[in-house]
């Protein structure tokens, strides 16, 4: 997961702070420092940390303390603004044109993911908006490139546009929006070339694709694995091109996380969207403010919820909601839960998004794998009724019972009613809204 080390360092720095009456000149510099070294070993750009630090100090000495909040929590505060502001402050969007179709040119270095998220961005469209894009194949170097871009169209029953005998890539792109044109779609989505490296032929072809479709939106994909460098390379794309907006793929894996952090304040630029894995279901828009909620360890509720309504149905999740609330939540809605979060992602990272949950030691053995949904079946399947009904009856011996009945061992039957009433509770305090703000942070 992307900036475990940075979200875990910076908690750490703030952490002395919290729960302190008063903070000294000395507490603050002691903090920054900390807070520094961990931006600077997230590969975040060295000018964008220097300046980062300057206003945290300058901030937290220079406020006057609301009464509402202690020293320490009006620190976290702060940084969490600055987090917030150093990655655009306001979420960003693309640009739409007055008449259809919007043209969106994806350019980016090879292997950044830039085919996939050609398909990543149109199954999106679709999703939000019941947009019918069409996706034109204008990597024509590689060939697997025209072959993964068609297999994605079949996919997302979406239209793919290439041409096997035409060399000039601008000439492709032409045809490909007569046919959007033809076809009435509202969203054209042009993949194309890349290299391992900037070089001026690939730079003209671009510029010749841009020419010949006046694209409303050009968006750089980069690869937030290759750290700061990834500052320098959308440097140089815009230059040329005048880059509109930055999608950041590989963002599930181990990256540090400078990219994400740098990025905006070096070029200018907005994050539009991450890519958080390699299916196509599997990008999201990026909100500064909730990534910074996530890097400081607030968890990310929104970006749980607006997942969870994607993949849930509506009612469903309603009729949940009320059980939670009123505590009727059992073992038989366990259970349909637990499919459903299971179409949501893995696990772990889902918790992290809870409040409070990200450095909370109980996620460690809260990972759930396909054998152990199984299992958990298996238990919930030995239960009576009226225990399912009623998780509250559980006594020793009906434990006993249900661990003979499912072939587990006792200690899983109770681990595992127990991470059930966890869950529970921790669901009820939620749908009760009892987790704005910094008062629910852990040690607070
Ligand atoms: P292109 O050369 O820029 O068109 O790159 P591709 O779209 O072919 O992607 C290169 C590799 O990166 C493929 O194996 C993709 O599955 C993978 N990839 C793309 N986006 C992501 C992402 O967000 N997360 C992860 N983990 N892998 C990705």
């Amino acid at each position: 997961m992307a900036f475990e080390n940075l979200s875990e360092r910076i908690q750490k720095a703030l952490k002395n702070l919290t729960g302190k009456g008063k903070i000294s000149e000395e507490d603050i510099n002691r903090a920054s420092r900390e807070i520094r070294l961990a931006l600077l070993e997230a590969d975040v750009n060295f000018k964008v940390v220097k300046d980062f630090i300057k206003t945290i100090k300058k901030e937290a000495l220079g406020k006057e303390v609301q009464e509402s909040l202690n020293p320490g929590q009006q620190v976290i505060k702060i940084v969490n603004e600055e987090l917030t502001k150093m990655m655009g402050e306001d979420a960003a969007t693309l640009n739409k044109s007055k008449h259809i179709p919007t043209v969106i040119m994806m350019v980016g270095l090879q292997g950044t993911g830039k085919t996939t998220t050609v398909g990543k961005l149109a199954y999106h469209l679709q999703k939000t908006q019941n947009a019918r894009p069409l996706l034109i194949a204008g990597d024509i170097y590689r060939p697997a490139a025209v072959d993964q871009l068609k297999q994605i169209g079949e996919q997302l029953k979406v239209p793919v546009y290439s041409e096997t005998n035409e060399k000039d890539v601008a000439k492709i792109v032409e045809n490909g929006l007569k046919e959007a044109d033809k076809n009435k779609n509202d969203y054209v989505i042009i993949d194309t070339a890349g290299r391992l490296e900037i070089d001026e032929p690939l730079m003209e072809e671009l510029e010749r694709v841009k020419k010949v479709s006046d694209p409303d939106n050009i968006l750089l994909v980069v690869d937030a694995m290759t750290g700061q460098a990834a500052t320098d390379v959308a440097k140089g794309f815009d230059e040329r091109l005048g880059v509109t907006g930055v999608i950041l793929t590989k963002l599930d894996g181990d990256t540090r996380g400078g990219a994400a952090l740098s990025i905006r304040a070096v070029t200018g630029k907005p994050i539009i969207y991450t890519g958080q894995g390699e299916k196509l279901t599997d990008l999201e828009d990026f909100h500064p403010d909730r990534m910074a909620s996530r890097i400081l360890g607030m968890g990310d509720m929104l970006t749980l919820i607006e997942r969870a309504q994607q993949d849930y149905d509506e009612k469903e999740a309603q009729k949940v909601a009320e059980k939670m609330k009123e505590n009727t939540f059992d073992f038989n809605d366990f259970i349909d839960q637990l499919e459903q979060v299971q179409k949501m992602g893995p696990l772990d990272q889902i918790m992290k998004m809870i409040p409070g949950m990200a450095n909370n030691p109980q996620l460690q053995n809260m990972s759930i794998d396909e054998k152990q949904i199984a299992h958990t079946k298996a238990i919930v399947y030995s239960m009576t009724k009226e225990e399912r009904e009623n998780p509250d009856v559980l006594n020793p011996s009906r434990r006993r019972r249900i661990a003979a009945g499912s072939a587990r061992p006792v200690v899983e039957v109770n681990r595992m009613i127990k991470q059930f009433k966890m869950a529970r509770d921790m669901m009820q305090k939620v749908t009760k809204g009892n987790f704005k703000g910094l008062s629910n942070l852990p040690g607070m």
